[in-house]
């Protein structure tokens, strides 16, 4: 079967490859399924789709593999983790280019989430060398207590579209770092990026069944992985709604289920905040990937007094960005995933500009490109909270301005949300900082700063977001089992 076409001059080359990496090797099928560029609608790429025995055979081979990759010492399971970390660096402008093609983000912010994404797998190699376990006070001389942690087996991974590279990395590392074995289903949408990355975990030398990929239709490849007695665990990164679905089926047959889902982040600006630092920091939050991240400020509270002041920062530097291809370069902000993603932004707004709210810039189509595949970046002023963008993540561009008059305020309505995945605030005051962050009902708060996906801390949720945490000691604590040993002697 052959593997990507590794021309990536020509502008839009089809890809055509295996989207089943199965026991070690890549293996051809009846179905594909086509890979389309939001940017454009042209075809991009053509990969193999698993079916369900597909997805079946990926279980069994990932369930044969456990015993002999669960016994190496923890430094020999860091090994291919090393080995692809470089690899992935040493071909990060194709994977980059890949991403755009197939996501829309532009090339220097795939790149930047290309080289992020391969952090995990450097950092889990390392970490899984570090001790875990404890000895506890025993009840006598001869007894000895031990909790100790162990991998758990076949760990099943599905990821979203939105950070195609990242989202993989960010699982597989610590599940195979922690002695399990991995099937992953990646988006429909973005499936290039995975195949890149298994190629490169094939080169790493991963032993065969290790990690296994199966591109394809949700619904059957999900109901393989939720059913299988071999898989002990489900992690999964996307929409609330498949989240929970998933969740209950795992709950049916007994398996733990890891979920990173949705948010609706809060970004409070207090009068006393250093506006150019919040409107800075706002604009990265709301432009990275168009908007389409789960961290992306959702709803920006502003202190009254500074309301207007604000709004005109963040308009100057909103109306700065350079809207395209993200193949074009200098182009800051890519298209949205496809038609449905505008329409639902364009809904939203309309929503609230029909509640009073006003448009400070944008609102619709941006002149000059398909008005089906790009949202021009908007700030809404005046945005009443029974609008729709105040309760539903929106996933695009837009940023709504809601005031409020004191910090009690402002604290209601940042908490009165299903989601609890990440809250930002700014504030020059210390108290108030710590005041208002602890009781944020939020998994993640940032302070002064606009981002919080770094490789040493613990990303996840609380509430309707998911309670699973990726990245930092607790991203490897997620793929171990506890034991505790009492030995009489
Ligand atoms: P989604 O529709 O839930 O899809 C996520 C993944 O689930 C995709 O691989 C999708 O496959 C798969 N899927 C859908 N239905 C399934 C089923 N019945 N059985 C098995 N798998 C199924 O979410 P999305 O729209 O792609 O992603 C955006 C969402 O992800 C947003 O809500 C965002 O906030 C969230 N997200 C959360 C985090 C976090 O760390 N908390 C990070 C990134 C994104 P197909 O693509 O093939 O449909």
């Amino acid at each position: 079967m052959s593997m990507l076409h590794r021309d990536l001059g020509v502008h839009r080359a089809v890809k055509t490859a295996s989207g089943l990496y199965v026991g070690g090797g890549w293996r051809d099928g009846a179905d594909r399924l086509t890979v389309i560029d939001p940017a454009t609608g042209a075809q991009v790429g053509d990969v193999v789709a698993a079916s369900a025995e597909d997805a079946r055979a990926s279980v069994a081979a990932a369930h044969a593999a456990f015993p002999a990759w669960s016994a190496l010492p923890p430094d020999e399971r860091g090994a291919p983790l090393r080995r692809a970390h470089a690899l992935v660096l040493e071909r990060a402008a194709e994977l980059a280019r890949a991403m755009t093609l197939e996501g829309g983000k532009p090339v220097d912010e795939a790149e930047g989430e290309v080289r992020w994404g391969a952090e995990f797998l450097l950092w889990y190699a390392e970490e899984i060398r570090r001790p875990w376990g404890e000895i506890l006070a025993s009840n006598g001389p001869s007894q000895r207590l031990y909790v100790r942690r162990r991998p758990r087996g076949v760990v099943a991974c599905i990821t979203p579209w939105n950070f195609p590279s990242s989202m993989i990395t960010r699982k597989l590392a610590p599940a195979v770092a922690a002695g399990n074995t991995v099937v992953l289903k990646p988006a429909e949408q973005t499936p290039l990026s995975a195949v890149l990355l298994f190629e490169i975990f094939h080169e790493a030398g991963f032993p065969p069944g290790v990690l296994n990929l199966v591109c394809g239709e949700p619904a059957p490849i999900g109901e393989v992985f939720t059913e299988a007695p071999e898989v002990r665990q489900l992690s999964f990164t996307g929409s609330m709604a498949t989240g929970r679905l998933l969740a209950a089926r795992c709950a049916e047959t007994g398996k733990k289920a890891s979920l990173e889902l949705g948010g609706h982040a809060p970004f409070i600006v207090f009068a006393d905040a250093d506006l150019e630092l919040a409107a800075q920091q706002l604009t990265f939050s709301k432009l990275q990937n168009a908007g389409q991240t789960c961290i992306a400020a959702n709803r920006v509270l502003v202190e009254r007094s500074v309301l207007g002041a604000l709004g005109e920062l963040l308009t100057e530097r909103v109306r700065a960005a350079r809207i395209g291809d993200g193949l074009e370069p200098g182009v800051t902000v890519g298209p949205l995933i496809d038609a449905a993603a505008v329409a639902k932004v364009g809904g939203q707004v309309e929503d609230a500009l029909a509640r009073g709210a006003r448009a400070l810039c944008g609102g619709g189509p941006v002149d000059g490109l398909d008005r089906d595949r790009f949202y021009a970046p908007t700030i809404l002023a005046d945005v009443p909270l029974d609008a729709r963008i105040a309760t539903e993540e929106t996933f695009g561009p837009v940023a709504p301005l809601i005031g409020f008059d004191s910090e009690e305020e402002a604290l209601a309505i940042a908490n009165a949300s299903e989601y609890g995945l990440a809250a930002y605030l700014f504030t020059r005051d210390l108290g108030r900082a710590h005041r208002v962050g602890e009781a944020l009902e939020y998994g993640m708060v940032a302070v002064n700063d606009g981002a919080l996906g770094w490789v040493q801390a613990p990303f996840g949720g609380v509430k309707g977001s998911g309670d699973a945490r990726e990245g930092g000691r607790l991203g490897l604590e997620d793929y171990l089992d506890v034991q505790y040993l009492s030995v009489n002697f």
